[in-house]
């Protein structure tokens, strides 16, 4: 590889999920900083092989660096919010059919989470189902 580097990049993200990393650079592109996916079509040819390279990346500029991994800690809380159940307050829920991916594309799109699309809950402990955004207590922005 002798290829000009005028800039330094710098992996911000990896992940063994393609999509995740395509998830994160959308994420990055509109908030106006330049991301650069990699080894995303190895990873796509082999999925074993994408643990072994490290899984598929994504770079910004080393300027860019900061503001990148704000901006990915800021999706990131967003995306895996520690949900309790609303009933007996244990953390052993799972999800319904809904892709929390849905949920952030939305928002990468309109600006706005698809509230009325809102994922639904259920409670392995207690059986308990909920919907996103009831009776958790606090809401987030
Ligand atoms: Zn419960």
């Amino acid at each position: 590889m002798t290829k000009k580097e005028p800039d330094t990049l710098v992996t911000i993200f990896s992940s063994t999920q393609a999509w995740e990393a395509r998830l994160a650079q959308a994420a990055l592109e509109s908030a106006g900083i330049d991301a650069f996916v990699e080894d995303e079509n190895l990873a796509q040819a082999n999925w074993l092989y994408a643990g072994a390279i490290g899984g598929v990346k994504v770079r910004v500029r080393a300027e860019d660096e900061a503001r990148a991994e704000e901006l990915l800690a800021e999706v990131r809380r967003a995306h895996q919010h520690t949900r309790r159940c609303p009933a007996c307050g244990s953390e052993d829920i799972r999800r319904g059919k809904l892709p929390a991916l849905l949920l952030v594309g939305s928002y990468l799109l309109l600006g706005v989470p698809l509230l009325f699309l809102a994922p639904r809950y259920q409670c392995r402990q207690c059986g308990h189902a909920w919907k996103e955004g009831e009776g958790e207590g606090s809401k987030e922005e």
